[in-house]
């Protein structure tokens, strides 16, 4: 241990096991580990291997950030694949682990754990710390407007949208309040992951997560005050300290579960500004081949550059034929990668528009570039993210389905053309990205509140 950190705070950083919480919550943890904290981040055994790997630079570079793991009691990469299986092990097998491993640096010579900074995901990890005499913070890499949504389970029964186990009564759409975004029942977050089952554990732990969200001090989410003006003064106890975005500290990002291939930014140095459309859908998107094909297809009817992430396990079946001859087609004017360094390709000066499933993290990546959106939204929060950016904050447009649930080749090509042929949505993206960045500038509002969060800590 480094001698002059010697005493420094002890952190816990758990997130729930999926990539767009490790990403944002391993960005938390270097911005603490630069404020002197010492920080041990917990992943669950089989994501701990992936960062591993995926990890560019060596792990003594990491100083005060300790990467440790749990088994999460799942045994196949299937049963992981499964909503319904891995919500199971989040509750009931994940909280015993950490648990367990909390005794265990306590009982060694490392520094005792003065904090447990939690996602607000599994807010059973604050019950523990609570238990174990810990002072504790939860972080959401999530929008507020989901979080409010979350808190608002027990309103949303009562006036019948939904009952007790989540189902919608009826399909409608809802405002939480008359400025906050719409909402579509059929969409809520829990109703709109995988089966029955899986609806039944998030929806359960969303509700237990309400609970042990008042065992905590601090309510900090990765967006800004303005982003989200009406989810903030329904909710005025989350604090947001975004946008957290690894060039702040000139760094890298770090915590990917697939290694980068940096090539894509040479090549994207060889594109003229504001060309070449970026297509990604996050980390758990899967294509039906179908509309894989047809999006392939609508990228080469666009004739424009392109950049397009098709992670290895993006699609059940991948047609090599059509996947061979549409690469050798495009060679001249597209790049297929299968996981780039998203938040620095976000930033080149050649992106002229992001095709996104709408993560939130994508969400806040783009919006901090002033880069315009088109919205293919497949599940969870993404539908409410969609609306921000469409019809909130009005920096892109959603792609319409056709009767078979496709979004067509001439749907694509259109959409692109609208979008980039007016220049009032790059207009709107580039106020909003100074809009977003001047928060985390010094004296800006997340700044203020990660710096009172990181005082708290010291104390
Ligand atoms: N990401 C990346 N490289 C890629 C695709 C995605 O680094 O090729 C990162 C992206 O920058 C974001 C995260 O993966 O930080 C995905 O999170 P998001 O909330 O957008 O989507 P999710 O994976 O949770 O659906």
């Amino acid at each position: 241990m480094n001698e002059t950190r010697m005493g420094n705070p002890h952190v816990l950083v758990i997130p729930y096991p999926a990539q767009g919480h490790v990403i944002p919550l391993m960005e938390l943890s270097q911005c603490l580990a630069n404020h002197g904290f010492r920080v041990t981040f917990v992943n669950t055994e089989y994501n701990h291997k992936l960062v591993k790997n995926a990890l560019s630079t060596k792990e003594d570079m990491w100083g005060q950030i300790h990467l440790v793991s749990v088994p999460d009691g799942l045994e196949s990469l299937e049963d992981r694949n499964k909503p319904g299986k891995i919500s199971e092990a989040i509750l009931r097998v994940m909280p015993r682990n950490v648990e367990r491993l909390i005794e265990k640096i306590h009982g060694s010579a490392i520094e005792k754990i003065s904090c447990v900074l939690a996602d607000q995901s599994i807010g059973w990890a604050l019950e523990i710390a609570e238990k174990m005499g810990i002072k504790r913070a939860a972080f959401c890499p999530a929008a507020a407007a989901l979080l409010v949504l979350s808190l608002s389970i027990p309103k949303l029964i009562d006036d019948g949208i939904i009952d007790c186990e989540g189902t919608p009564t009826k399909k409608q759409i809802i405002k939480l309040s008359p400025t906050m975004p719409d909402m579509n029942t059929a969409n809520f977050v829990w109703a709109s992951i995988g089966n029955k089952n899986a609806q039944k554990n998030i929806f359960e732990l969303m509700v237990n997560n309400n609970r042990s969200l008042k065992l905590t001090d601090w309510l900090l989410c990765n967006s800004t005050y303005e982003l989200e003006a009406a989810a903030f003064s329904l909710a005025p106890e989350i604090l947001p300290i975004g946008p957290l975005l690894a060039s702040t500290r000139l760094g890298d990002t770090a915590g990917n579960f697939w290694p980068e291939d940096s090539t894509c930014l040479k090549w994207l140095d060889e594109q003229p500004p504001k060309s070449v459309i970026y297509i990604a859908f996050g980390s758990m998107t899967v294509f039906d081949p179908i509309q894989f094909q047809e999006l392939a297809m609508g990228l080469e009817i666009c004739n424009r550059q392109f950049l397009w992430v098709v992670r290895p396990d993006v699609i059940e079946k991948i047609n090599d034929a059509f996947t061979e001859s549409f690469q050798e087609r495009a060679a001249t004017h597209g790049k297929i990668v299968s996981w780039v360094p998203q938040q620095k390709v976000l930033r080149h000066p050649s992106i002229a528009c992001f095709i996104s499933h709408c993560g939130w993290n994508s969400t806040m990546e783009g919006v901090s570039n002033g880069v315009p959106f088109l919205c293919w939204p497949y599940f969870a929060d993404q539908f409410l993210n969609r609306s921000y950016i469409c019809d909130v904050w009005k920096v892109g447009l959603g792609f319409t389905r056709d009767a078979r649930g496709i979004i067509t080749r001439d749907e694509i090509k259109s959409k692109v053309e609208r979008l980039l042929e007016n220049e009032e949505y790059k207009g709107r993206a580039l106020k909003l990205k100074e809009m977003v960045l001047n928060n985390i500038a010094e004296g800006g509002e997340s700044y203020k509140n990660f710096k009172n969060f990181i005082e708290w800590l010291k104390t």
